[in-house]
């Protein structure tokens, strides 16, 4: 699949062929629940794989197929499954690893969903989920791999801190166990950072940040790198036979046989989209494309921009810290220099200097960002995680996690840097008259 043109052509132009479209020069969205098989042969290959095309919507669509074949390319990935979230492509993937029972190791700064996910949600499903004493150290991770372990589970760029890891690290000690790495690449995207050449096994995104970058759609993504040598024992569901996946002899395949390679993103496809639904739609696949297209310019900007307004943050008596690699005394320079050539993203939190009830002024008294929940969007938006996006966790696994009362996030969009930090400079006062 991989082709050597650039990622911004890759992102205009990756897996569409408007041949195969009525030379539509945007692919189309197919707004229909259910597709034309023509004739009972045409219906056998459509099944069992051996000719692409849509059946029925709930198992995916070809706009959709369009997303999945670019993201896969601009990750360097074998295959990819376009799914209704990100949590839906963080929980499936999970799921499909833990089939049976098991547990994962995860580092402890996560979204707030995906936190609660695996700390309550995974283990009710007999997936347990085991945090290392240090997340920075790649050797916290190797103490908790037991026969057990079906994943190492990570974030590129951790929302809310801006944490980075040393994911070759961590990577080449989960392999030497046999343990595939899966990275939530939500924040960096595979413009700043691609996984897969540090080590990765399976990315998933949420492709309603940044991918999409308009926050107008809700969209998943995972992605399967297609070199990883599933030990059986370990995962003895890649290498089922099932009638389900049979070739056009009849011949019963496994996830292993069905897409060589990507015997994840097979099973995601075959099983989870069929029996728990969540494939992408044919209009939010189509707004996720139409988004990528312009991903490399939005950061470009954005990455400027981000230090302009962390260099302010910094002058500032009002704030006590500031979380970004390139932040003064930030432990994650070296990492950023050596992983994030290009920046290590548009997202930062800092510390309010205030009480809440400053706090509350200070948000309310912003004009250029957005108060609400979403990131990657081409607003600015701000947010107070404890109480927002990471309300659902209790206090100690907050303090974890690594994330103070007093925290506010920030997600730099494509206004003028000037009007930002104008615009936070007239709030604090304001906060603080
Ligand atoms: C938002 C987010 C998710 C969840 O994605 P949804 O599309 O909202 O389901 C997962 N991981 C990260 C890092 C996120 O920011």
């Amino acid at each position: 699949m991989a082709n050597n043109y650039g990622f911004s052509t890759n992102a205009i132009r990756a897996g569409y062929n408007s041949a195969e479209h009525f030379h539509s020069v945007t692919p189309p969205i197919y707004q229909t629940a259910s597709f034309d098989l023509e004739d009972i042969d045409r219906t056998r290959r459509l099944w069992t794989g051996a000719e692409a095309g849509g059946i029925y919507s709930r198992v995916g669509t070809p706009t959709g197929g369009i997303l999945e074949a670019r993201i896969a390319e601009l990750d360097g990935g074998k295959a990819a499954v376009a799914l209704s979230s990100g949590m839906a492509a963080i929980t499936y993937t999970l799921f499909l690893l833990g089939q049976g029972g098991g547990n994962i190791v995860a580092g402890s700064s996560l979204y707030g969903a995906a936190l609660l996910d695996v700390l309550e949600f995974l283990p009710k499903y007999g997936i347990e989920t085991r945090f290392p004493e240090d997340r920075n150290d790649p050797a916290s991770y190797e103490k908790l791999i037991d026969e057990n372990t079906k994943a190492i589970y990570l974030e590129s760029i951790s929302n809310p801190n801006i944490e980075l890891y040393d994911i070759d690290a961590i990577a080449a000690i989960a392999h030497k166990y046999g343990v595939p790495v899966v990275v939530d690449n939500t924040v960096a995207t595979p413009y700043l950072y691609k996984p897969f050449e540090h080590g990765a096994d399976i990315t998933v995104y949420s492709a309603t940040k940044e991918l999409n970058g308009h926050g107008n759609v809700i969209a998943g993504l995972v992605v399967e790198k297609g070199d990883f040598p599933y030990p059986k024992e370990r995962f003895p569901q890649l290498y089922e036979k099932s009638w389900k996946m049979r070739d056009l002899q009849n011949n019963p395949r496994s996830g292993a046989e069905f897409i060589p390679g990507a015997p994840v993103i097979a099973l995601l496809k075959i099983f989870f989209t069929e029996f728990f639904g969540g494939a992408l739609g044919s209009f939010e696949s189509y707004l996720v494309l139409q988004g990528l297209q312009t991903l490399s310019v939005r950061l470009d900007k954005k990455l400027q921009t981000v230090r302009k307004v962390v260099e302010f943050l910094e002058s500032r008596p009002e704030v006590e810290f500031v979380n970004y690699p390139y932040a003064k005394g930030s432990k994650y320079k070296d990492l950023a220099d050596r992983d994030f050539k290009k920046g290590p993203g548009a997202l930062l939190s800092f510390g309010f200097k205030g009480t809440r009830e400053q706090e509350g002024k200070f948000i309310k008294a912003l004009n250029n960002f957005s108060y609400h929940v979403n990131i990657g969007d081409v607003r600015s938006l701000i947010t107070n995680p404890p109480e927002n996006t990471h309300t659902e966790l209790e206090l100690k696994v907050l303090e974890k996690a690594g994330i103070p009362q007093n925290l506010l996030r920030v997600s730099i969009g494509l206004e003028d840097a000037e009007d930002l930090i104008a615009d936070l400079d007239q709030a604090f006062k304001k906060a603080f008259a």
